[in-house]
């Protein structure tokens, strides 16, 4: 490492894939949205489908679009999809497309049309998300529509799919009711005479937790990367990863630019909203915001530096943060841990989300996209 890096261990996403996908009989679709939730769409997708993923979910046509042109041939579901796109660019390409509405079906046999193919659709249904697909009240409509376009041969009706309210709460009320809509929903689909060969549902949690939402198809995502949207629980030490056997991919480290002794009642860094206990050494570490740390992690974020967590001294800046770290013996060059495996207790991204009020999603996926060279292993 020269300055800084985020490092991405591919055999953790391997891990990881094959340890849900031995957890279940469904088929899974590794979700690589958001570049592989800050991972990286390409490497990811290609260590999952080495490892038991049949299937690669991402939201935008362009995602889809990039995994074809990269040579990547197994199916692709694209979920976020606005009016207007060339849908019939991912028809061509054989990208699955995900429509909640009449409109977006409608777009979607114009792009059959063009592309000279029937489009693979997945019918979505909002079973309480209040977010992407139909209302169960639209729901007929829409399936409807379908069953006429998949007879005169423009769709192909691949999947019917839905998306939980609570990724973090396997035992919420919701989780069961979105269930019994789903399948209310799966059962008008079938009396319109729509027969989807793939219902899908289950995210991270469930895919963890509910073997009865796991159907045909499970949809995990922050699992594949070593992490879960489950809390600690205040019995378990082991971290909710380590309990199902999962192992965080990403490590982000950078080497300390420069120590120095400063004396009791400093300020340090911008507001001085920090200032020196007593005489001590601080250690600049070259990561700011512009490289995913958030501004909220101002006198929070943990980062593991000579052996021992340490808490940000005063404000995160642009580039770069402060640590006061005492007499301990730090320099120049010494590598400082933001997050990553926890091992010898280093801070993870979850100590992170914890600091910072989000959740691990977040904190991934903001290091991922920045000027940090992402480094695979
Ligand atoms: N399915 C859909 C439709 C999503 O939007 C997402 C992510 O938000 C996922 C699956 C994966 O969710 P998670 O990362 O919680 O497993």
């Amino acid at each position: 490492m020269l300055q800084a890096e985020v490092r991405v261990d591919l055999d953790a996403i391997r891990h990881n894939v094959a340890r849900l996908r031995a957890g279940t009989s469904a088929e899974l679709m590794a979700v690589v949205k958001g570049d592989g939730y800050g991972h990286g769409m390409l490497p990811v997708a290609r260590a999952a489908l080495d490892s038991g993923a049949s299937w690669l979910g991402v939201c935008t046509l362009d995602e889809a679009l990039t995994l074809r042109r990269a040579g990547i041939t197994a199916p692709v579901l694209a979920w976020l999809l606005v009016p207007g796109l060339p849908l019939h660019e991912g028809v061509a390409a054989g990208v699955d497309l995900g429509t909640g509405s009449l409109l977006q079906l409608r777009e979607m046999v114009e792009a059959a049309h063009l592309a000279g193919r029937p489009a693979r659709v997945h019918l979505k249904i909002d079973t309480g998300l209040a977010r992407g697909g139909a209302t169960p009240a639209d729901w007929p409509a829409l399936v409807e529509a379908a069953a006429k376009a998949e007879a005169d041969g423009s769709v192909e009706v691949v999947g019917v799919f839905s998306h939980f309210v609570y990724a973090d709460a396997p035992g919420h009320e919701t989780i069961d009711q979105q269930l019994d809509v789903f399948h209310e929903g799966l059962a008008t689909a079938e009396r319109l005479g729509v027969t989807p060969r793939l219902r899908h549902i289950a995210n991270s949690a469930a895919t963890l937790t509910r073997p009865d939402a796991h159907l045909d198809l499970v949809r995990p995502g922050i699992a594949v990367y070593g992490l879960t949207p489950l809390s600690r629980s205040d019995t378990d030490r082991l971290s909710p990863g380590e309990r199902f056997g999962l192992r965080p991919a990403m490590t982000a480290r950078a080497r300390v630019m420069l120590t120095k002794r400063v004396p009791a009642g400093q300020g340090v860094s911008y507001g001085h909203t920090y200032h020196t206990e007593r005489e001590t050494t601080l250690a600049v570490v070259p990561l700011g915001y512009a490289d995913g740390v958030p501004r909220h992690a101002s006198s929070s974020g943990p980062i593991e530096l000579g052996g021992k967590v340490r808490r940000i001294a005063g404000r995160v800046c642009m580039d770069q943060v402060v640590l006061d770290c005492g007499d301990d013996p730090v320099a120049a060059g010494d590598v400082a841990t933001l997050f990553g495996t926890g091992e010898h207790g280093g801070p993870t991204a979850d100590d992170w989300a914890e600091a910072v009020g989000t959740i691990n999603y977040e904190i991934v996926t903001r290091f991922g996209s920045t000027r940090v060279p992402r480094v695979y292993t």
